[in-house]
């Protein structure tokens, strides 16, 4: 199936995280038209790459390795291809393999699977990219080609509402008790797997059916949260300005220093505040752009920077009245992650891997949700003793 024409339901499994928390969004983001980031090209691109592996790797006979070399050589006359997708999908692929190494037998494999989620969702539905099942157990693999913020398994609702559509379509053929969920992401190294029972999935399927009913109808109350950065309205919603409003000027208590507890709230708090006047900016200028008037606010002109019309002959000027030509280049390497992608992952790593050592980064403040170890600048016993 052509990834770039999957068709969006008002009630998509992947917005599943933002309708269900927030059940007039749905409706309202339907006003705005669904537009396709350069980001989302290069993903689409990324996961005709990674089909194209699993269907050689699972059914080999009718699609053989001829096959996917033609495949990814097509493929790559896409002007969006990057070699480091080779070494992207390849994570994808080691890690399909390492689960299903996880079944007693050879699991059924499914690729690409559409699902029917009308039981819970109107209109719903949504393709699974990998569904394994085998031995009383379900997993569903869904493979991430974002690079923004790591997207954790665990009580995920998209991959949860595959699950319940994969349920509806193999539980009489296969019967399974166990429902595993995994997310590969392998340009910031995230995998993230969740393992809950049949019976907690189908408890979601019946919150979920309750949220998408109120959803479809537009109603309920609008709940701002993270959720936002995802929704088509997210510049010109009521709900949001306002609790953001309020956020950032909050003056109803004065205290002359804040605690600690007080500045984990505050830092919880105004975190989408930024977000929401950045998205604000980019609409407002966007209207000014198309004509229209935004009180207070026009569109100008930014800084221009200067250009060569032509260097070359420019260059020849200077070497001849006197500059050395060495003077007006230099040499650079480029940085470690270009090589990387320029090179492609595995080769980098086979080749060179040697050569590069992993430098601790600066410290970062993070939420205490984050699955990286805190760290301090105090010095522990174990040493001060050894
Ligand atoms: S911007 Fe946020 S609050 Fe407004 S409709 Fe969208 S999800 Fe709901």
């Amino acid at each position: 199936m052509n990834h770039a024409d999957r068709a969006h339901a008002l009630l998509s499994a992947s917005g599943a995280h933002r309708w269900m928390n927030c059940t007039p969004s749905a409706v309202l983001e339907s006003k705005f038209p669904d537009t396709t980031s350069e980001a989302a090209k290069e993903g689409t691109l990324a996961h005709e790459l990674a089909e194209a592996k699993l269907q050689n790797y699972v059914n080999t006979k009718e699609f053989s390795k001829r096959k996917l070399t033609n495949r990814i050589k097509k493929l790559k006359e896409n002007e969006l291809w990057q070699n480091e997708m080779d070494g992207f999908t390849d994570d994808y692929m080691d890690f399909i393999r390492r689960e299903a190494l996880r079944f007693e037998a050879t699991p059924y494999v499914a690729i690409e699977e559409k699902l029917d989620l009308e039981t819970y969702v109107p209109g719903g539905f949504g393709t699974a990219d990998c569904i394994m099942i085998g031995g009383g157990t379900i997993e569903i693999i869904d493979f991430k080609y974002g690079k923004g913020v790591p997207v954790a398994a665990e009580e995920n609702p998209q991959l949860m509402l595959y699950a319940l559509g994969a349920h509806e379509k193999y539980n009489f053929l296969y019967g399974f008790s166990e429902v595993r969920l995994s997310i590969v992401q392998p340009r910031i190294g995230n995998n993230s797997t969740w393992t809950l029972s049949l019976d907690d999935l189908l408890a979601f399927g019946e919150k979920v059916k309750a949220a998408a009913a109120i959803a479809a109808e537009g109603g309920g109350e609008f709940h701002p949260g993270d959720w936002c950065r995802f929704c088509r309205a997210k510049a010109q919603c009521r709900a949001r300005a306002e609790e953001n409003v309020k956020l950032a000027f909050q003056t109803e208590r004065k205290p002359e220093l804040l605690t600690n507890d007080e500045i984990g709230r505050f830092l919880d708090q105004g975190e989408d505040v930024a977000k929401w006047l950045k998205d604000l900016q980019e609409y407002a200028l966007a209207q000014c752009l198309g004509g229209k008037e935004v009180a207070g606010w026009k569109a100008v002109e930014g800084r221009g920077t200067r250009d060569w019309v032509d260097m070359d002959k420019a260059f020849e000027i200077i070497i001849a009245s006197g500059t050395p030509q060495e003077m007006l280049w230099e040499k650079k390497p480029l940085t470690l992650a270009q090589v990387e992608k320029v090179v492609g992952k595995k080769e980098f790593a086979t080749e060179v891997g040697d050569y590069v050592v992993k430098k601790p980064g600066k410290p970062t403040l993070v939420r205490e949700s984050d699955k990286r170890p805190a760290i301090t600048n105090k010095i522990s016993a174990d040493e001060v003793f050894n």
